[in-house]
């Protein structure tokens, strides 16, 4: 009898030493389940592609000034990709790209700026944080140094999206940004191309047979993080109205980015705005599901016309599209792991 109550209590304790340790131990998987988080793919590739403007440039060009605009356009890339590649951020890397080709009068955009009609330089630019979605530009400045740093702030720092004319340049008083006489942006090349515009009317001198002085400068990236920047800068188009405004500050047209692709367009400002052209490649991408490329070649030759427009793009996977339908745009580009583009033809 004795051994019967002894063997009855053993079980007892086993029993519920077991059904404590089962116990115990699902509180314990419960708790890892909670404490271990989802692991977002954390492997992202980053890729960067600036252009230097679209329009005709003839393949005669001589050697010498070639071989500066390919210098420049490494230059302008190597800046970018080595803030990339440290880990630093798409904003980074596309305001300092930017900033570099804004110094260089070889382009459109700062120093060396086309002129309006009446012989003065008018600039704008734009940057847009796809990760934010949050967007700083300015138009008709005319003595900021980097109009691409000033739309950084005005992202950053204001409240507001847009600034135009004197009161953009307000807003760079309460600012840090570099100052400088207007006359720092003439440079002799573009007052030679203006008078030429001048004395025969012409808008831009465009058109895919007599070339049009192009140079407009953009950058498009994404860092490791995923985070996709578009920046934008130029003098516009020679000749332009006083007061014209352009495409590079309208964000959408020539400049825009989301959580999947970042784009910057250049070319002829008053039909990229009529295609909202920027936004369009993002919508067509999202709506339709197509890839970076097929929606690239929808804006540029489906929607566009010939001898209008050149766009850079890159999407949240690292992919670059680059194309235009002037028969040539100042361009480079670089991904983690990829070759390095660098081009002015097809
Ligand atoms: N898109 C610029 C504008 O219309 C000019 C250019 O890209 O060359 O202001």
């Amino acid at each position: 009898m004795l051994k019967r109550i002894v063997s009855f209590l053993f079980t007892l304790l086993f029993v519920s030493l077991a059904g404590s340790f089962i116990f115990d131990m699902s509180i314990v998987v419960a708790q890892m389940a909670v404490k271990t988080p989802v692991q977002e793919p954390m492997e992202q590739r980053w890729a960067l592609a600036l252009h230097g403007g679209a329009g005709y440039v003839s393949p005669n060009m001589p050697e010498e000034r070639k071989k500066r605009y390919m210098a420049a356009l490494d230059s302008a890339l190597a800046i970018g990709v080595d803030i990339l590649d440290q880990g630093g951020s798409s904003l980074d890397a596309v305001e300092q790209t930017v900033r570099f080709l804004e110094d260089n009068p070889l382009f459109n955009a700062g120093r060396g700026a086309v002129f309006t009609s009446e012989g003065k330089n008018e600039l704008d630019a734009a940057i847009m944080d796809g990760l934010q979605m949050n967007a700083g530009a300015a138009t008709g400045l005319t003595t900021v140094k980097h109009p691409i740093s000033l739309a950084r702030i005005i992202m950053e720092e204001s409240r507001h999206i847009l600034f135009a004319g004197d009161g953009a340049e307000q807003f760079a008083d309460q600012t840090t940004v570099e100052r400088v006489e207007s006359e720092y942006f003439r440079v002799p090349a573009r007052y030679e191309a203006w008078k030429r515009a001048n004395e025969s009317q012409g808008y831009f001198e465009s058109s895919p047979n007599n070339g049009w002085k192009m140079g407009t400068v953009g950058c498009v990236a994404v860092d490791k993080t995923g985070r996709l920047v578009a920046g934008t800068s130029t003098g516009g188009m020679t000749n332009k109205m006083y007061g014209r405004v352009g495409d590079v500050p309208i964000i959408g047209s020539g400049t825009y980015a989301d959580d999947q692709v970042a784009v910057s367009a250049t070319g002829w400002g008053e039909r990229i705005m009529l295609n909202v052209s920027a936004h369009r490649l993002a919508s067509h991408m999202r709506y339709t599901g197509a890839s970076l490329n097929e929606s690239m070649y929808y804006l540029v030759y489906e929607l566009l016309n010939e001898g209008e427009a050149g766009f850079i793009a890159v999407d949240r996977g690292g992919n670059i599209s680059m194309e235009t339908n002037t028969g040539s745009m100042f361009r480079a580009s670089q991904s983690e792991g990829g070759e390095k583009t660098i081009a002015i033809w097809k």
